[in-house]
């Protein structure tokens, strides 16, 4: 690469974090703070393999021919209903979509519930049906479950954990760690919709942003361009954090370096203008219906076909490259031609999004 990097990326939206003997809300940001708290007090205690690899699910070998892929996500977002969604969709959107960037086949879900005392029923089955909805879509079964209540003013209506598990097919390897130089990264579409949809429900915004979330399942997008492809490396959601942590992650995981091409990172004219009047990069805003691909770069155009034909990949492009330079480092090359440092989100940025 024959230019320097010229500007680093500094905090988007920083917490203070004084406070280094308890938790902050940048503990839950989906970056650095996220990502210190998981390698320092989690991976070492649990000290599992599935663990240690740091993908968006755990793979188990349950026998001799049956790999496993198992993630649990708790869903806290608030308010309960936004344009384009609500947390019964996004917990099960969420965790099927977690277990199949691992390449696995979703099979089950399991689904906790946390209900807060005076939570009304008519809010409870609305969620409900969502989520069954939803499921049904994805295909898969919630097959168990759990029901706690506390206090009023305990929690904030009720919170949603779900764990999902799904069945790798012999064959498919899919992880952070497998992305190589001469690859491509494709994105699977416009980024940032589903921050700004929560923040126009909380009224956040000083104008109707009209943005509606993009949570959906990506399961089936995801077994289309692994039936066409052997070439995918690489799948994950760009969920907390947004794109550039998430890239962030893969560079470092497989100690590559990734290359952005800024004009080719498709972001609506709505969420771009509601990012402008916050003060925010789309590029760290939370989704949950997109997925960032890593893909040989013989079979790209291919796979890249097959997404567009997809109801959730039709709006995919190729948004940059793999290269061996810089590793574990993502650089942006900006319209004018410069390169700047991506960084992960420090801090929080949007507390309660998913
Ligand atoms: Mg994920």
């Amino acid at each position: 690469m024959s230019e320097e990097p010229v500007t680093i990326q500094g905090p988007v939206c920083p917490t203070p974090v004084q406070q280094r003997d308890r938790i902050v809300m940048g503990h839950g940001s989906g970056g650095k703070l996220s990502h210190d708290l998981i390698a320092r007090k989690f991976v070492p205690a649990f000290a599992s393999a599935a663990l240690r690899a740091g993908d968006d699910a755990g793979v188990v070998q349950a026998n001799t021919c049956t790999r496993l892929a198992i993630s649990t996500d708790s869903h806290v977002v608030w308010p309960l209903f936004f344009p384009g969604g609500d947390i019964g969709k996004l917990a099960v959107c969420g965790t099927v979509n977690d277990v199949a960037m691992m390449g696995a086949v979703v099979k089950y879900l399991t689904a906790g519930f946390i209900l807060e005392e005076g939570c009304e029923f008519d809010v409870l089955e609305r969620v409900i049906d969502s989520m069954q909805a939803a499921a049904a879509e994805a295909a898969v079964e919630i097959v168990a479950g759990d029901t706690k209540v506390v206090q009023k003013g305990k929690a904030d209506g009720l919170y949603i954990n779900t764990t999902g598990v799904g069945v790798i097919p012999t064959g498919i390897e899919i992880g952070g760690a497998l992305a190589q130089p001469g690859d491509v990264v494709i994105l699977s579409g416009p980024i940032g919709d589903h921050g700004i949809a929560v923040l126009s429900a909380r009224g956040e915004l000083d104008f109707e942003a009209e943005v509606q979330s993009d949570i959906a399942p990506l399961n089936h997008l995801i077994a289309a361009m692994l039936d066409a492809s052997e070439s995918v490396h690489v799948l994950r959601d760009p969920t907390r954090g947004g794109v550039a942590t998430t890239l962030n992650e893969i560079a470092k995981q497989s100690n590559v370096g990734i290359t952005l091409w800024e004009k080719s990172i498709p972001v609506r004219p709505a969420v771009r203008a509601a990012c402008e009047m916050l003060g925010f990069d789309p590029m760290y805003v939370a989704n949950e219906g997109k997925l960032i691909a890593i893909v040989g770069r013989e079979e790209a155009d291919r796979v890249l076909d097959i997404m567009r034909k997809q109801r959730y990949g039709a709006e995919a492009v190729i948004v940059g490259e793999v290269q061996a330079e810089s590793p574990g480092r993502v650089l942006l090359k900006t319209a004018i031609g410069s390169h700047r440092l991506v960084d992960v989100l420090l801090g929080e940025m949007l507390p309660r999004i998913c």
